[in-house]
């Protein structure tokens, strides 16, 4: 500790059945804010980054810059690329030290997916790090990546092969979920989370979290949901924080002022959402459990 293989984290939450948040992060501020809200809740965490964000920072930066803060922090963490479905980028990413990368190939068809999937998985073996899978594309699009047309949605004897045949560590499945706010209350398939971890059980990751509530975090966590992504919510605690903090002191100048501001808004989003998930406290069973 502090940063372990993403595996660590999620082999004792996937047993125990609590979540760990899985928070994109979207600069150092963000970052030391959600390390910060972890810490004191002497929580695991994992940090993840979009392919934009490693794109506008540089994936040594933007590394650097993550190492620098995750070897000051107590609690294990991990760094995740979320949505990649560029093999370079994944290679990039990789190299510069990564401990897990979702491949999100869900555009091939599930033959290439698996294929290239398979060639990922060895790969990030080489670099002690694992792989998140995904054969069906999450609703709505981040950061550039994904499509707001709902897609295929596979039998879970489908998914399930997919995990087999590529050894993925962890797999996005398809259960309701969107990214960004919600319209209208989603109809969740927790079902699916049920029966995938019945036919093969490896830790499953739950996007398009922001708007769900403690119930529905709770039964999916139950159910198998061990890595738990934040995104939406992140970026509405970092926008509004700035926005609130300009109208309430229009004529002030006062940078360190407006930014703590922003990073005690960002650091009580991670609080609130770690604390739901159920693992706070849980910093001391990484490792113990794993080894
Ligand atoms: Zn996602």
């Amino acid at each position: 500790m502090p940063v372990v293989p993403i595996r660590e984290i999620l082999d004792p939450a996937f047993a125990e059945r609590y979540g760990v948040a899985a928070i994109n992060v979207v600069d150092d501020l963000s970052l030391d804010a959600v390390l910060q809200a972890a810490t004191e809740l002497e929580a695991p965490l994992i940090v993840q980054t979009s392919l934009k964000t490693v794109k506008s920072y540089g994936a040594k930066v933007l590394y650097s810059t993550w190492r620098a803060r995750a070897d000051e922090v107590a609690i294990p963490v991990s760094l995740h690329l979320d949505h990649c479905p560029d093999r370079e980028w994944i290679s990039i990413c990789l190299d510069a030290g990564w401990n897990s990368v979702l491949f999100d190939a869900s555009e091939l068809d599930v033959a290439e997916n698996t294929r290239q999937t398979i060639e990922v998985v060895a790969e990030a073996e080489r670099h002690g790090a694992q792989v998140e899978g995904e054969i069906e594309s999450v609703l709505g699009v981040e950061d550039g990546v994904g499509s707001d047309e709902a897609g295929l949605v596979h039998p879970v004897e489908v998914s399930a092969k997919f995990i087999e045949d590529t050894g993925i560590y962890s797999f996005a499945p398809a259960i309701g979920t969107a990214h960004g706010l919600y319209k209208a209350d989603p109809e969740l398939r927790p079902d699916r989370v049920t029966e995938l971890v019945a036919l093969h059980a490896i830790p499953m990751v739950l996007h398009g979290g922001t708007g769900l509530n403690q119930a529905q975090f709770s039964d999916l966590i139950s159910r198998g949901c061990a890595k738990v992504n934040i995104s939406t919510a992140l970026k509405i605690a970092f926008v509004d924080a700035h926005r609130d903090y300009l109208e309430a002191n229009p004529g002030k100048h006062d940078p360190p002022a407006m930014l703590g501001h922003v990073h005690a808004a960002v650091k009580q989003m991670a609080t609130d959402h770690i604390a739901m998930f159920g693992s706070a406290g849980k910093a001391g069973g990484v490792g113990a459990a794993a080894s």
